[in-house]
């Protein structure tokens, strides 16, 4: 398959679609400190259903921490979160929930992640690192769990790498797997934290071209953290600059790279690739 370029009038064109798209993930005044440092500090971000957002911004400005708090993995100080209208939170109750029924509920609000270094369980072939999550928490029985997996091996082009352990497989192999097995439950909305950070620049290509193909093939609405702005503008529809734990500046993709308004945004631009 050819790769997926997109004209200005392609994203014009799914700018505007988007605009129309209920809300997918809602932030507001989010608040998180670790003693009493303030790791989100008030962050407000709304991403439509379709739309992909990339999240730049200098190492420690809270992208993983926002990131983290979506899926979930984390609590937070003050502020809410909404995926597809429904409010996440621990309160006092909800904090006496066993790992296993956080885990559920996570599952239900239809949140993926995809990690920087992968994080595929390494005595498991590519497929059962797919089929056997689907089994030990969402409850597939065996068949139906391979039927999936081969089926999102095929998606993310490694079918032919099925039975293969990760050790084996490439950089981008290995985070191709952790792609599909993120996408397996069927979320609504995948985050990727630095998904090509790890990567030799030469497979960072091929991991662009499954997150592009999710994005346009199948709508897939995803937020993905990243410093690398050549990767933001080829993949996003809109990238949102964080810095001290607040998004200070955001907009379309194309505008806000090569002509930021805010010094602190212009000055991260230049020094990076
Ligand atoms: P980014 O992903 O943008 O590099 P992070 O969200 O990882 O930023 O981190 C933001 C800040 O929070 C950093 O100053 C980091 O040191 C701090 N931080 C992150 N996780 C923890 C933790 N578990 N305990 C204490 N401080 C943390
Ligand atoms: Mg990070």
């Amino acid at each position: 398959t050819p790769p997926l370029a997109l004209s200005l009038e392609d994203r014009a064109r799914r700018a505007a679609t988007i605009a129309r798209n209920n809300i997918a993930v809602e932030v507001k005044d989010l608040r998180k400190a670790y003693d009493g440092n303030r790791v989100l500090d008030g962050l407000d971000l709304t991403v439509r259903i379709g739309e992909v957002i990339a999240l730049l911004g200098p190492s420690g400005s809270g992208k993983s921490t926002l990131l983290r708090c979506i899926n979930h993995l984390e609590n937070w100080d003050s502020g809410e979160i909404r995926v597809g209208g429904r409010k996440l939170g621990f309160d006092e109750k909800e904090r006496k929930l066993t790992p296993r029924a956080i885990a559920n509920e996570r599952a239900n609000v239809g949140v993926g992640m995809v990690f920087q270094q992968f994080n595929l369980f390494g005595h498991l072939s590519a497929k059962e690192n797919i089929a056997g999550p689907l089994r030990w928490v969402h409850g597939l029985g065996r068949f139906e769990a391979e039927r999936r997996a081969t089926e999102l091996l095929d998606r993310v082009g490694l079918s032919h790498r099925a039975d293969a352990l990760p050790r084996h497989l490439s950089g981008g192999q290995q985070q191709r797997v952790a792609i599909a097995r993120a996408l397996a439950p069927n979320p609504s909305v995948l985050l990727l934290d630095e998904p090509t950070s790890a990567l030799d620049p030469e497979l960072v290509n091929e991991v662009l071209e499954v997150i592009r193909r999710l994005a346009i093939d199948d709508g897939l609405t995803m937020i993905i953290s990243t410093h690398q702005v050549r990767f933001a503008d080829e993949v996003a529809d809109r990238v949102a600059f964080l810095n001290g734990g607040v998004i200070l500046e955001e907009g379309p993709a194309h505008e806000v790279l090569s002509s930021p308004r805010h010094p602190l945004t212009a000055r991260f631009l230049s020094v990076m690739d």
